[in-house]
């Protein structure tokens, strides 16, 4: 494989915001799609879809199976599904912590293992992790989810490592504030909702939040074929959020 035609590609949280700007740059690339999510209906047309939670983990190996039958082998795994969590250090039970980081770390090792022998086999094997700028950068009131991302970036660099001989590589994308569905729940928990979500756009240098399908150009360009001599990196997607101070 040399091109997107025909790769066949896993995207976990395919049916909304980033994960479903993702699954359909793929589709109009040529790629073969299937969506691994909870509530995989929002997929886009074209893509095969699996339901499952993530934080199962024999369910998880179960939809990845299904998911490689439907596309007759995985060539690339997008981890994309996560949950956000809000608060300072005060403000997630345990029950919580051990929930978020389930389904943000855990679940992208259970998909990846289970993807592992597809993976093995595939000419352009590709893993993309979906981080965040919380994975370096603190974000006030999100302890937890910082937690999991700066997880997130680390265990790309390790996976990275550990299939450097199976040819198979990792990287992870670090967005800024994506205007999607997570954005607008996470909004609900604040007291003015309409007010914070302007802080959002204003904390951007570029003064508004970033697109799901600018996040997912970057997706696609890390899972390239041609792509072959990137791995171990991560790939900010800010709006020059982290790199750029003076506004
Ligand atoms: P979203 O809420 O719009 O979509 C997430 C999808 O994941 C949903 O379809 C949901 O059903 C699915 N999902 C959640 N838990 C699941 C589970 N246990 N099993 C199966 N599917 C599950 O979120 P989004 O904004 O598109 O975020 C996607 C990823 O990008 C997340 O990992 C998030 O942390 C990360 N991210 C988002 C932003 C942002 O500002 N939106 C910024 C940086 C990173």
């Amino acid at each position: 494989l040399d091109d997107y035609q025909g790769l066949r590609v896993i995207v976990t949280g395919g049916a909304s915001g980033i994960g479903r700007a993702t699954a359909r740059r793929f589709l109009e690339l040529g790629a073969r799609v299937c969506v691994l999510d909870l509530r995989p209906e929002g997929a886009p047309a074209g893509a095969e879809q699996v339901e499952v939670d993530l934080g199962d983990r024999p369910a998880t190996t179960a939809a990845v199976e299904r998911a490689a039958e439907l596309l007759g082998g995985i060539d690339v795994v997008v981890n994309n599904a996560g949950i956000s969590a809000v608060g300072d250090v005060t403000a997630n039970d345990d029950e919580e912590w051990a929930r978020v980081l389930s389904v943000n770390v855990t679940s992208m090792a259970r998909v990846t293992s289970a993807a592992l022998p597809h993976l093995r086999r595939s000419t352009a094997a590709a893993v993309v992790n979906m981080a965040s700028i919380a994975s370096y950068a603190g974000l006030q009131e999100r302890v937890l989810y910082s937690a999991t991302k700066g997880a997130v970036h680390a265990m790309t660099l390790a996976m990275a490592t550990d299939h450097l001989p199976d040819r198979i590589r990792v990287n992870c994308v670090n967005p800024g504030t994506v205007a999607t569905e997570f954005v607008d729940r996470m909004l609900q928990g604040f007291p003015d909702p309409v007010a914070e979500r302007a802080a959002l756009d204003a904390r951007q240098p570029t003064g508004r939040m970033v697109t799901p399908e600018e996040v997912a150009e970057t997706v696609v360009f890390l899972a390239s074929p041609r792509n072959a001599s990137t791995t171990g990196t991560s790939v900010a997607v800010d709006g020059g959020m982290y790199g750029l101070r003076a506004r």
